[in-house]
């Protein structure tokens, strides 16, 4: 076969007789990647081409192997003018997804002028949906987060305006729109602290906790921070925990935080089923942590959304209840960063069920 140079002088009239070397370089590149004669026609592909775009075409046009008319044009031009091109187009199948193409051609000859026909075009592919996905995450976290301070923001700068005129001389109402304007104060700071919580655990996912917890006395912590919480609704709160030690890899302060948050649902949204049990056993490898409660429980459409930041069955019981919708995404990454999974069991009228499994520490 001919070597690169005798490849470009006998290049164009034999462009589907493609050097091996550059075939192996196109096979080695990790991008998916196409390389076309300048007139359209592929003459290899590689991997991840294949896993993008189904098997390439090879000596035909590139638009049988490429359906994105977009990439295709460019592709033509920078065959004839050796312009090079960046292109963003979408794929429709098999599901929608978004890349960008480098267009690039190539000349074998660096001194050639840069107007002359290239030897041949690359194709380099770069998907883009992931990243897109995660801005367009941000943007909606950003807008959600700074909706939930603005409501109570806009309350609070309302009852001042009120303090300050309609209600200046009747202390009754002052009394009242101050204790509602310090409800809100707290909710923001509420709000505050979650996201500030949630942000850390998320750095934290990918290095898991070092030190060892003993789950036992932790719920009892647990219990016990809530139960002044658990009078005022007028539900009592059973425990029921192995006596022997239950070990695992943890952060205690991190743990305290996920039953918390469990316990302290169970007591907002279930407490018209009076009672509240909170259960560690082990099984297996693992101890299982759960709190149950007996109030409406949770219908099935909701379950699997849950634990999306902000998301909550019913908005308005939320803030009455002081809720951020922050609680269950904090404990679905606090479970994550402890290797732990969680379940979310309910029958709707019969209560709700809360399940974590951590992996017990071996040493
Ligand atoms: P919030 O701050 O609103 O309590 P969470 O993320 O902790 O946020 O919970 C999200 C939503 O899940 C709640 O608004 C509520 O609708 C629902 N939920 C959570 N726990 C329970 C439960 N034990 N029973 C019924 N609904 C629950």
């Amino acid at each position: 076969m001919s070597d690169i140079s005798s490849y470009a002088a006998a290049g164009r009239s034999r462009d589907q007789d493609l050097d091996p070397r550059l075939a192996a370089l196109v096979r080695a590149y990790p991008e998916p990647t196409l390389l076309l004669t300048p007139a359209g026609v592929v003459l290899a592909g590689n991997a991840a081409a294949e896993a993008m775009l189904g098997p390439a075409r090879i000596g035909a046009p590139v638009s049988l192997t490429l359906r994105a008319p977009e990439v295709v044009e460019a592709a033509r031009d920078a065959g004839i003018g050796g312009a090079s091109h960046l292109v963003t187009f979408n794929l429709r199948v098999p599901v929608e997804r978004s890349f960008e193409a480098h267009v690039l051609p190539i000349r074998f000859d660096s001194a050639a002028q840069a107007a002359r026909a290239p030897d041949l075009v690359m194709l380099v592919f770069r998907d883009l949906t992931q990243a897109m996905r995660v801005d367009q995450m941000r943007a909606d976290f950003v807008a959600n987060a700074s909706h939930e301070l603005r409501t109570p923001l806009a309350s609070l700068a309302g009852f001042i305006d009120t303090l300050r005129g309609p209600a200046r001389d009747d202390p009754a109402m002052r009394e009242k729109f101050l204790h509602i304007m310090g409800e809100q104060a707290r909710r923001m700071s509420r709000l505050i602290d979650d996201l500030l919580s949630l942000s850390r655990v998320e750095m934290n996912v990918h290095r898991p906790p070092e030190a060892a917890v003993d789950l036992v006395p932790l719920t009892a912590h647990v219990r016990d921070a809530l139960s002044p919480l658990a009078r005022d609704r007028g539900v009592e709160i059973a425990l029921e925990a192995l006596q022997a030690p239950v070990m695992v890899r943890g952060e205690r302060d991190d743990l305290i935080r996920l039953l918390e948050n469990l316990v302290e649902n169970a007591l907002k949204y279930g407490a018209s089923g009076k009672r509240v049990e909170i259960s560690l056993k082990t099984e297996g490898t693992e101890a299982v942590l759960s709190v149950r409660d007996f109030g409406p429980g949770i219908a099935p459409e909701h379950l699997p959304r849950l634990t999306e930041r902000f998301y909550r069955v019913d908005v308005a019981h939320s803030r009455e209840q002081g809720g951020t919708g922050l609680g269950l995404a904090l404990v679905k990454h606090i479970a994550a960063r402890h290797r732990a999974r969680l379940m979310i069991e309910s029958e709707p009228g019969k209560g709700a069920v809360f399940i974590v499994r951590i992996p017990l520490s071996t040493g």
